[in-house]
């Protein structure tokens, strides 16, 4: 069933100020359009950033404990119809359902992580070193704020951003990936069912280049939360410091994972495996890259290319499917020619490298799962970010040398270590210079109650999510009081 996905403005769903539409495509079968989309103007974009600056003078002073009985709500609605969101998702984005239902889910947790932090936002209380006098430090929110989002994650990422900036008294301006509006307005009207007020949360629709630019760039907008390609992101960044606006990206990565010597070779196959083909490769902590011990090298490439090579790609609603399609034509071409420059570099094809157009993949962007070896770390395969189902397998000689490969990108989203010696894994832990490292799994794995980012040119700005660092520091600022009781002038410094 083909739906209509209008813009959400102070409460009501509308159409676009031009009227103007686009649409929403199948990924895996282009011959199904999902939704016919509302194609925002600047009109529609100023609209929405004033029905979220009036909604702001009220929802602030909404209590943190009532904030998060809403998005309490929310993730009961969301947990209630997981798998009609989840389906949704496998057609609009294409990932196998067990993983969009995994999309769904992070949602979930979020909403009730969330909602969990309305009772808690806490600041300190401090002593002054004057008589008669104390101080504290309060969160506040930082105003309206600009939410941009990729497509990769379409429920999840979205999530992230919108419930600690709700929690936290903010109101917000959401512009998602022109390739999954569906599931972002799904999204969007479940918080409204959830009892959010009318302009708490709005929702346009439109172009990166048009209105995610005019709305990263609006005077209304106090901060913007994005997540998207580091290209992108470095723009916003740039703008935000130019407009003096807060600011949060997060951004490409080219995660690796190091297998040594003394790793269980069949359990970092499965993580290697689930890393690299899982999400079709279209993930920011996909394991694009394998750094392997010279000594069990050419054993476990034969593992890995025996286990890729059975792999099914198909439509991911289907339960049989391993591997989906990727998201569109544009990012085929990019993978495929990414994989012409693998070849013309050097490196070797030991399996996939091509569209598969037969059969099932006959009407959607479907790549084989591809594995290069005898990739050194200086090809541009091992060091840029592909964003598709390509591995490139580097052979290390030894730990520092693994190391010093996985830390030569311009990247620092993810890594991870499979080894058996717990030294090894120790002293991996502290030299990795990534927002994450694992040890013994996957590059992918992060849990909500944990803050999420990247170094270098993957992540500037705060990081996401919970714990300490996490969300909550993006879309609050410190306000600190001090009162003094004394009746009289004190004087900080000077009266001693
Ligand atoms: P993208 O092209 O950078 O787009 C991300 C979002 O920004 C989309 O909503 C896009 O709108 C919008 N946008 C594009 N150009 C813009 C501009 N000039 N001003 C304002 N907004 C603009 O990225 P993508 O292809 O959607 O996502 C893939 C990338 O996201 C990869 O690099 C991946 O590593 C990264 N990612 C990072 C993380 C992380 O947490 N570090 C998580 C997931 C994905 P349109 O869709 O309309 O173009």
């Amino acid at each position: 069933m083909k739906r209509s996905v209008r813009n959400f403005i102070g409460g009501s769903w509308v159409d676009s100020a031009t009227g103007g539409t686009f649409e929403s495509v199948n990924p895996a079968d282009t011959a199904e359009t999902v939704a016919t989309v509302a194609k925002s103007s600047c009109a529609d974009v100023d609209n929405a950033v004033n029905a979220a600056r009036e909604a702001f003078r009220r929802w602030r002073l909404t209590p943190a404990p009532k904030r998060g009985e809403i998005l309490f709500s929310a993730g009961e609605i969301l947990a209630g119809r997981k798998h009609e969101l989840g389906e949704l998702l496998t057609r609009e984005m294409g990932k196998v359902l067990p993983e969009a239902l995994g999309d769904v889910q992070e949602a979930i947790d979020m909403s009730y992580y969330m909602a969990g932090e309305g009772r808690r936002l806490a600041g300190e209380t401090i002593p002054s070193e004057l008589p008669d006098k104390d101080c504290k430090s309060v969160r506040v929110p930082v105003g309206v704020c600009a939410i941009i989002t990729p497509w990769n994650f379409p429920v999840a990422i979205p999530a992230w951003k919108l419930m600690p900036a709700l929690v936290s008294g903010n109101t917000v301006v959401f512009k998602p990936s022109s390739y999954t509006p569906a599931c972002a307005a799904m999204l969007v009207g479940i918080l409204g069912e959830a009892g959010l007020p009318a302009g708490v949360v709005n929702f346009v629709n439109g172009s990166g280049e048009e209105t995610g630019d005019y709305l990263a760039s609006h005077d209304g907008i106090d901060a913007i939360s994005f997540t998207g390609s580091t290209a992108v992101g470095l723009g916003i960044a740039k703008t935000a410091a130019e407009k003096g606006k807060k600011v949060s990206c997060e951004m490409g990565g080219k995660n690796a994972i190091i297998i040594m010597d003394d790793a269980d070779l069949a359990l970092a196959l499965e993580g290697a495996i689930w890393g690299g083909f899982g999400t079709s490769g279209q993930r920011c902590t996909s394991s694009s890259r394998l750094v392997v011990h010279r000594a069990v090298y050419d054993r476990f490439l034969d593992m890995f290319s025996a286990a890729a090579k059975k792999m099914r790609l198909g439509n991911g609603l289907d339960g049989k499917t391993d591997v989906g399609p990727v998201i569109n034509a544009h990012q085929m071409e990019r993978i495929l020619k990414y994989i012409g420059v693998g070849t013309e570099e050097g490196a070797k094809l030991v399996t996939g490298g091509k569209a598969c157009r037969e059969g099932v993949c006959g009407r959607g962007y479907f790549i084989e799962p591809t594995i290069f070896s005898e990739v050194t770390p200086e090809m541009r395969i091992a060091r840029e970010e592909i964003f598709g189902p390509v591995v490139s397998v580097i052979r290390a000689e030894d730990l520092d040398d693994a190391i010093r490969i996985v830390n030569g990108t311009p990247y620092g989203l993810v890594s991870s270590i499979y080894t058996g010696d717990v030294n090894k894994s120790a002293i991996a832990e502290r030299e990795l210079d990534t927002g994450i490292v694992y040890i013994n799994s996957s590059t992918i794995g992060a849990e909500v109650q944990l803050p999420f980012g990247g170094t270098k040119r993957s992540g500037f700005g705060h990081e996401e999510a919970g714990g300490r660092g996490g969300g909550l520091d993006m879309f609050t600022k410190w306000k600190v009081v001090y009162r003094d009781f004394s009746g009289r002038l004190q004087k900080a410094q000077i009266d001693r």
